[in-house]
């Protein structure tokens, strides 16, 4: 019922050159898959070339959220494929006076989805539940789609508060929201997060699986079964079918290995490949 999703984040990380290096060797798996010929498709992507790369990849939602600066070059090469595109962040206002800021009104033109909350936003730049609430209001208004990042930082998971931090971050973040469609949430346990430390599948899944329980009593069951929950924290090619496997995960939020096409390219298979026939 729910359309596994893989999503890369590239954090802070690319020129614009070599994001569209990046999408491109993506989409084609060209340089991932060494055996496949290589057409040359000066212009950009080069359609018919389909073999290996995300493109071939079905039943998956496949996302990348490369830097501001790089959405509307990735946009145009994207066009017509089946990569979709989201931000990292965003401003909750229109516009105004908020210099460096990048309001909901001007990515809604360029992308899908818009991560909100992520861990490093709250620890780097001082963003409260309330503020990613906001964020979500705005988002939801001009038709982004938000991927909302919750998790507990490691002192919490020590001291067993990991579902206390998790439902607060949840409840205060969805303060006042009336309808989740179009929201996806992710699990990413701060602990995990670029430090090749990724949480066991059991540990993801019932976290996940606390999560929908806590949607269930925010809102209705129905609308808690159609949120999409991903999981995000050192997720790897080599360590992805583990956690595909477990039911309550609908997918990955993916920052280190969406840096490399082939690593990307491999979680999302194993996703499709698990999860995408049901
Ligand atoms: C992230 O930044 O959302 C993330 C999960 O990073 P990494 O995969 O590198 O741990």
């Amino acid at each position: 019922m729910r359309t596994p999703m893989i999503a890369g984040n590239w954090k802070m990380n690319t020129t614009v050159d070599e994001a569209l290096a990046l999408v491109r060797e993506m989409h084609s798996g060209i340089h991932a898959a060494p055996h496949v010929d290589k057409v040359v498709c000066p212009a950009g992507i080069c359609l018919s070339d389909l073999e290996a790369g995300l493109e071939a990849i079905a039943n998956v939602d496949k996302v990348i959220c490369p830097p501001f600066v790089s959405l509307a070059s990735v946009k145009e090469i994207i066009k017509g494929s089946s990569i979709r595109l989201g931000a990292q962040n965003m401003y909750y206002e229109e516009k105004g006076a908020y210099t460096g800021e990048i309001s909901p009104l001007m990515l809604a033109s360029l992308c899908e989805f818009v991560i909100l909350g992520h861990s490093e936003r709250r620890q780097y730049f001082n963003e409260t539940s309330e503020i990613v609430n906001k964020k979500i209001k705005a988002a939801l208004a001009v038709g982004l789609k938000p991927i909302l990042c919750v998790g507990e930082r490691l002192e919490d998971n020590e001291a067993g508060r990991t579902e206390e931090v998790v439902a607060e971050q949840l409840s205060r973040s969805l303060a006042g929201i009336g309808s989740l469609e179009g929201l996806t949430v992710a699990y990413e346990p701060v602990w995990a997060i670029g430090t090749g430390r990724a949480a066991t599948a059991k540990q993801a899944n019932e976290t996940i699986g606390f999560i929908r329980h806590s949607l269930r009593r925010l809102y209705t069951g129905v609308v808690a079964e159609g949120v999409r929950i991903l999981y995000g924290g050192s997720v790897t090619a080599d360590n992805a079918a583990e956690l595909m496997k477990q039911p309550e995960i609908d997918g990955a939020l993916v920052g280190g290995a969406s840096l490399k096409a082939d690593q990307f390219i491999s979680i999302t298979k194993q996703a499709s490949e698990i999860k995408g026939s049901g």
